[in-house]
C-alpha cells in the first residue's frame, strides 16, 4: 500500500483525538440549547463560555466577550469588512492587498463592482508590503484597512504591528485575517493596534465549519446575522456547540504547544527546503528571504506545471497543493506569485508544502527521495524543461543568465 504523507496543513488539519473526545458529549449527552434556562441549557452555555476563554487566550484578547463564534474564516472576514462598512456608511474606500485569500479578495472585488473604491496594495518580489504606499493610500474616506497576517500560499508574514500603528494614527479600523497565523505564531491582540481579527478552527486541529471573529471592545459593530440574541446579538442562530467546544480545546492545545511545535516544524520545513534546493536543479523558494510562518514552503520548479507535479506526488502518497486557484479545469497562475512578479518560467511550477504537528523528519526525507525523479521526469517531457536540463549540463560560463534561478 502506498504510504500517505500529508503536507497540506494550510488547506486543513487533522482533528486531534483530544478535540474529538471533548466534542463527543455535546452530540450525545449534553445536547441542550445554550439559550435554554434549564440545566441542559445552562451546562452547555457554561462550556461555551469556557471555549470562548480558550479562544481568547490563544489570540491574547483582553476579554472573552470580544470573541464572536462564526461558521468559518470566510464568514469572519466577510462579517468584519461588511460590519465596518455598515458602521461607517458615509465612507466608500477600503484598503487591502493584492495577495489576500479569496475570502477578502473576492468580497472586495464584489464591493468594487458595487461602487466602493478599493486600494490594492502591491507587494515586492519577496512578498513584502511597502508601508509608505499604505500610508499614502489612507484618506478621510477610508472605511477600513483589511490586511492578512500570514499568507496562505507563501507563509510570508506582514508586519501587522507597524501596519496597525499607521492605520490607527488615522483613526481607521484595522481588520487582520489571521487564519494562517493563529496556532503557528504568537498572536497577542490586546497588545497590538488591531481592531478586528479573523481565525478559523480547522487550521489548528479542530473541525471545519467553525471560526471566530475578534472585535475589540469599543468598536461599533452592527449585527451581521439578524435573528435571536446569540453571540450578544451580533451573530444570531443556535450555536454549533460541539464544534465550538472542539475549537476551544484545540485553541488551548495550540497555545500550550506553540513554542515547541513551531520550533520543531520550522526545522523540518527548513530541512525540506535545503534538501530540495540541492536535489532539484531549477528550483527556488518563493518568499524565502521574508519572515514566514514556520510550516509553509512555496517552491517553484522551473518550466513545469504545479498540477502535474501534484498528480505524480499523489501517486507516491505525497499530498501537497499548488496554492493557486483552479477555475473550470483550467489552472490559473497564483495571484500571489503574480503579485510578487515571479518570472513566467517559474510561475506555473509552484508547489506549496505546508507541514504540521504530525509530520516527521523521515517524511521530509521521503519527499526529498521522490520529488527529484518526478521533476526530472516532467522536465524530460517538457520542451523547455529539456532546454533547462541541457543548460545545466553545459559548463558554468556558457550558461545564459537566469533571473532569480537557484541551482
Ligand atoms: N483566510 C485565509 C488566509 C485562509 O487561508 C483561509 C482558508 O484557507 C480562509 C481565510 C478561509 O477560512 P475558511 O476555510 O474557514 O473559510
Amino acid at each position: 500500500m502506498v504510504r500517505a504523507v500529508y503536507f497540506d496543513n494550510n488547506a486543513t488539519t487533522r482533528v486531534l483525538p483530544e478535540v474529538a473526545e471533548a466534542m463527543l458529549p455535546y452530540f450525545t449527552e449534553s445536547y441542550g440549547n445554550p439559550s435554554s434556562i434549564h440545566r441542559f441549557g445552562s451546562q452547555v452555555g457554561q462550556k461555551m463560555f469556557e471555549a470562548r476563554e480558550q479562544v481568547a487566550a490563544l489570540i491574547g484578547a483582553a476579554d472573552p466577550v470580544e470573541v464572536i463564534f462564526t461558521g468559518s474564516g470566510t464568514e469572519g472576514d466577510n462579517a468584519a469588512i461588511r460590519g465596518m462598512l455598515e458602521a461607517r456608511p458615509d465612507k466608500r474606500h477600503i484598503v487591502t492587498t493584492q495577495v489576500e485569500h479569496s475570502a477578502v479578495l473576492g468580497l472586495c472585488q464584489h464591493l468594487e463592482r458595487k461602487g466602493y473604491r478599493i486600494t490594492w496594495l502591491n507587494v515586492d518580489e519577496n512578498g513584502a508590503l511597502n508601508l509608505e504606499e499604505l500610508r499614502a493610500s489612507l484618506t478621510n474616506d477610508t472605511a477600513l484597512v483589511s490586511i492578512m497576517w500570514a499568507n496562505n500560499e507563501t507563509g510570508v508574514i506582514f508586519p501587522v504591528e507597524q501596519i496597525g500603528a499607521i492605520v490607527r494614527s488615522r483613526g481607521i479600523p484595522f481588520h487582520v485575517d489571521a487564519v494562517q497565523a493563529a496556532g503557528k505564531i504568537s498572536v497577542r491582540v490586546k497588545d497590538l493596534p488591531i481592531d478586528l481579527l479573523t481565525i478559523s478552527a480547522h487550521k489548528f486541529h479542530a473541525p471545519k465549519g467553525v471560526g471566530a471573529l475578534y472585535v475589540r471592545r469599543g468598536i461599533t459593530f452592527p449585527p451581521f446575522i439578524i435573528g435571536g440574541h446569540q453571540e450578544r446579538n451580533r451573530r444570531a442562530g443556535t450555536e454549533n456547540v460541539a464544534a465550538i467546544v472542539g475549537m476551544g480545546k484545540a485553541a488551548e492545545i495550540a497555545r500550550e504547544r506553540l513554542a515547541e511545535d513551531s520550533a520543531r516544524i520550522g526545522k523540518l520545513r527548513d530541512l525540506l527546503e535545503t534538501l530540495l534546493l540541492e536535489s532539484c536543479p531549477g528550483s527556488r523558494v518563493n518568499g524565502r528571504d521574508q519572515n514566514r510562518v514556520p510550516n509553509t514552503s512555496n517552491m517553484s520548479f522551473r518550466y513545469l506545471e504545479g498540477e502535474s507535479i501534484l498528480v505524480l506526488l499523489d501517486q507516491v502518497g505525497i499530498c501537497a497543493s499548488t496554492g493557486s486557484a483552479c477555475t473550470a479545469g483550467s489552472s490559473e497562475p497564483s495571484h500571489v506569485l503574480r503579485a510578487m512578479k515571479v518570472p513566467a518560467d517559474w510561475l506555473q511550477g509552484a508547489v506549496r508544502f505546508s507541514l504540521g504537528r504530525f509530520n516527521t523528519e523521515e517524511e521530509v526525507r521521503y519527499v526529498n527521495q521522490m520529488v527529484p525523479s518526478i521533476v526530472q521526469r516532467l522536465q524530460g517531457l517538457s520542451a523547455l524543461g529539456k532546454l533547462g536540463q541541457q543548460e545545466r549540463s553545459q559548463p558554468e560560463q556558457l550558461r545564459p543568465s537566469t533571473t532569480g534561478a537557484r541551482g
